[in-house]
């Protein structure tokens, strides 16, 4: 269901096609320059039978968090809806313009390889991400429910000194009083009250900042409370009684202790940056920390 894009192409006799920026499963993504010779990124949506419901949720969810009846500082801190048009295709092909932003942590994790981000630009980063969710949680009532690097985009500033990033990707979010699926999340950093298929809300995108899989979890974080464990339609499937099914005897090592003896972490920042995880991945959903609780957290 993607529509063909050329290079050169005017969208809607307005956008200019300049280069190509990405592509997901939804969507391809373009570099346009509009008539006034502004850059901006372009989002195509599938249309395809079953794409066109999808692409109008990501519209009115975008047009929400971009709307000035929402508007509050940290909403900088998600990519702003500018336009949106439709082109001519089956079904019509809805696009959606937005600010152009740069590169994807993904990509600037995979640029940088080992030992990666230093500690202060990790900060910077965790507090804007955890500002934009903070924003979308509280004022916007939504989940983004796909918190990952590959959806954390780089704002481009003239002086490099400091960094700046947005949260981008609506495209499978959904409203705290309605949801659109069950099974939200890329696997990697899937909360566990899903990967259960319990209730889920809000915590669910704390838990994929921070975030692992089920074995790695109690292996990190310890035994899951019974009343976690069975409480999700998914439970039986993982959990066998008490015990993990299918998966090796877990060897327990802390969180603590993996930052001190596998990523030679000082004790006392051990200390605080394990405390500052942990209160993000609690298993019971009503005790993890929010995303504001998390700005406060002397770590940052
Ligand atoms: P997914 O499979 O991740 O759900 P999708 O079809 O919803 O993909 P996006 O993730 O929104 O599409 O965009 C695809 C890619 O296009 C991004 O990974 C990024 O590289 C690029 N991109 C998206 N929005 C922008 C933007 N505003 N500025 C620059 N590049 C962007
Ligand atoms: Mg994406
Ligand atoms: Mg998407």
């Amino acid at each position: 269901g993607y529509h063909p894009v050329q290079i050169g192409d005017s969208l809607n006799r307005r956008y200019q096609v300049v280069s190509k920026l990405g592509w997901g499963f939804f969507s391809t993504v373009w570099l346009c320059m509009d008539l006034s010779g502004r850059r901006v990124a372009v989002k195509v949506l599938k249309s395809g039978a079953g794409f066109a419901q999808a692409g109008q949720d990501e519209q009115a969810l975008l047009r929400y968090s971009s709307s000035p009846v929402s508007r509050h500082p940290s909403s900088q801190r998600i990519v702003q809806l500018l336009d949106e048009f439709k082109l001519v295709g089956v079904n019509g092909v809805l696009c959606l313009v937005l600010e152009l932003l740069g590169p994807s942590l993904r990509t600037w994790q995979l640029c940088l390889g080992n030992p990666g981000l230093m500690q202060p630009w990790v900060k910077q980063i965790l507090t804007q991400v955890l500002q934009g969710l903070d924003y979308l949680h509280t004022r916007c009532k939504i989940i983004h429910t796909d918190i990952k690097p590959e959806n954390i985009l780089l704002h481009p500033k003239e002086h490099l000194k400091e960094i700046s990033v947005k949260i981008a990707d609506l495209g499978s979010s959904c409203w705290v009083y309605k949801h659109f699926s069950e099974e939200i999340q890329t696997r990697q950093y899937r909360s566990l009250e899903v990967l259960l298929g319990s209730e889920y809300g809000p915590p669910a995108d704390i838990w994929s900042v921070a975030c692992m899989h089920i074995g790695q979890i109690v292996e990190l974080l310890g035994r899951i409370p019974p009343e976690v464990l069975h409480s999700g339609k998914h439970s039986a499937e993982y959990f066998d009684r008490r015990n993990l099914r299918r998966v090796d005897p877990v060897r327990p090592w802390r969180l603590y202790d993996v930052l001190v003896e596998k990523y030679n972490f000082l004790l006392e920042e051990a200390s605080e940056f394990s405390n500052f995880l942990l209160h993000m991945l609690d298993y019971h959903t009503e005790r993890r920390a929010t995303a504001a609780q998390c700005l406060q957290h002397p770590w940052l």
